[in-house]
């Protein structure tokens, strides 16, 4: 579905990310997890045009993206940042800028657009604050926002830099099952997640990075038999299986 191809990419000439060879397949999710700084976001920006690729390919279906338009890109992958601007702007107005890339002359957004946008909010529980300005949420209602505004733009392949940030721990349960829910309609999901509990829990696989590089690329079950874990995070992963049989993970120094 969306494939890297030795890619090396950074900011103002630096490389960050060094070859880089990934594929991340529809209908499953893939977490990238690594050390603070390892280049996993900088892996999702330059698939959206947000860090300069100096070398190597970014493939959507089979199509090399330079070829295909922003819009026509845009319209197929949709990215929710780490970090974001605030403007004084309503919730519904937001979400609505997930319909961007279909907006054509004369730039009025279609009963269509609301539709999604309406579906969108609901997925994630923000309906009832649709009218609220950003500026008035909390930090987790607002990161329910920006998930509504990639979620808003119906595309097939959804990258979510650290999509738990702010929220609480029942919300992050919810996030985790909505992922689920994006994988079992088909969508192909790349998260950034720094609970490798959860990375291992939502995961058909896991990439790991480290300085600038990706070391290991797997089944959670792999992963964690590698000791890939071990080493880069330097910790010793440890794991438990509850009543319900799920592996749970947990890590000593
Ligand atoms: P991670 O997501 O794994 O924490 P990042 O991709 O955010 O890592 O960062 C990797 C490296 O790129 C870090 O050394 C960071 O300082 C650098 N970096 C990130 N964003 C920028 C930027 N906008 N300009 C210059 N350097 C950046």
């Amino acid at each position: 579905m969306l494939k890297l191809e030795n890619i090396t990419a950074g900011y103002e000439k630096v490389p960050v990310i060094q070859g880089i060879n990934i594929e991340f397949e529809k209908g499953k999710i893939a977490a990238v997890i690594g050390p603070n700084g390892s280049g996993k976001s900088t892996m999702l920006k330059a698939i959206v045009n947000l860090c300069e690729i100096s070398q190597g390919t970014v493939y959507l279906k089979g199509r090399r993206k330079e070829d295909m338009g922003n819009r026509e890109f845009a319209k197929q992958v949709s990215y929710l940042s780490q970090s974001h601007t605030l403007g004084a702007i309503t919730v519904g107005r937001m979400v609505l800028h997930g319909r961007f890339p279909y907006l054509s002359y004369p730039r009025r957004y279609s009963k269509e657009d609301y539709a999604y946008c309406k579906r969108a909010m609901e997925k994630v529980g923000i309906l009832p604050l649709q009218d609220k300005k950003l500026e008035e949420l909390s930090g987790g209602q607002r990161q329910k926002v920006y998930l509504a505004m990639a979620l808003a733009g119906e595309t097939d392949v959804f990258l979510l830099d650290e999509p738990t940030t702010y929220l609480d721990i029942h919300y992050q349960l919810e996030l985790l099952q909505l992922m689920k829910q994006l994988k079992e309609e088909g969508k192909t999901v790349v998260t950034v997640l720094h609970d490798l509990d959860y990375a291992m829990d939502v995961s058909d696989s896991i990439a790991v990075m480290n300085q600038g590089k990706i070391v290991k690329i797997g089944t959670p079950e792999e992963i964690q038999e590698s000791h890939v874990i071990d080493e880069v995070f330097q910790v010793k992963a440890q794991s438990f299986t509850d009543e319900a049989g799920r592996k749970h993970f947990y890590f000593e120094k």
